[in-house]
């Protein structure tokens, strides 16, 4: 199995490492070619206004959107997360790209700036036990999401829920960074998506 990475810009070595001590191939993703044959796809994280940007200019946006809805699984990081969102708040003055397919608002610098970043632990069911270290960088949250969507994981702590990880089918988002831990729970997750997509991307009816 091959998983692409989307590599313009941001940590796409980091999740390439850790797909490949899970066994999987990867690829890095700058082009639509690179899209074809592939099983999976992460968007990761960095700066989404620059890596939206990188993503126009290299004809990517179209590609993507359609290996989004065509059901393949798709996982996205803090920046990657904000990419798929259908619905931004805190962007830049006159918007950014945005892939979409994910049923959600995200608030892209929901914790502040760059000296607010942090790490905690999460409790995640879909990983069992223990909790995981998360690494949150600049990072987004999710301040809404549609009928089609599980929250995953949510910030304990605060006055109302902040949701930071998500999924709605096929396709996961977080907004820390799992590849900046030694941990592979997330990305084993992630690959067991892939058990239950046949050749068309659509995913088996009984997954939830
Ligand atoms: N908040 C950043 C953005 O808007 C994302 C930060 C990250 O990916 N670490 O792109």
């Amino acid at each position: 199995m091959t998983i692409g990475v989307l590599a313009l810009q941001g940590a796409f070595l980091e999740h390439e490492a850790m797909l490949r001590r899970l066994g999987a191939q990867t690829m890095q993703v700058r082009k639509p070619a690179h899209l074809a044959g592939l099983d999976g796809l992460i968007m990761p994280g960095g700066e989404s206004t620059t890596m939206g940007l990188l993503a126009e200019q290299w004809g990517l946006v179209a590609p993507l959107k359609a290996w989004v809805r065509s059901g393949r699984p798709t996982w996205g990081t803090c920046a990657g997360m904000i990419l798929l969102s259908n619905r931004a708040v805190g962007q830049k003055v006159g918007g950014q790209p945005l892939i979409g397919g994910l049923d959600v608002t995200v608030n892209r610098n929901y914790f502040g700036r760059q000296r607010d970043s942090f790490e905690t632990l999460l409790t995640a069911s879909v990983l069992g036990e223990p909790p995981i270290r998360a690494v949150f960088i600049r990072a987004p949250a999710i301040v809404e999401t549609g009928p089609g969507v599980t929250v995953l994981a949510s910030l304990p702590g605060y006055d109302k829920e902040v949701i930071v990880a998500v999924r709605q089918g096929n396709l996961l988002a977080t907004a820390f960074h799992p590849e900046l831990t030694d941990d592979l729970r997330w990305h084993q997750y992630f690959l067991t998506f892939l058990q239950h997509t046949d050749d068309q991307g659509h995913r088996a009816s009984a997954m939830v």
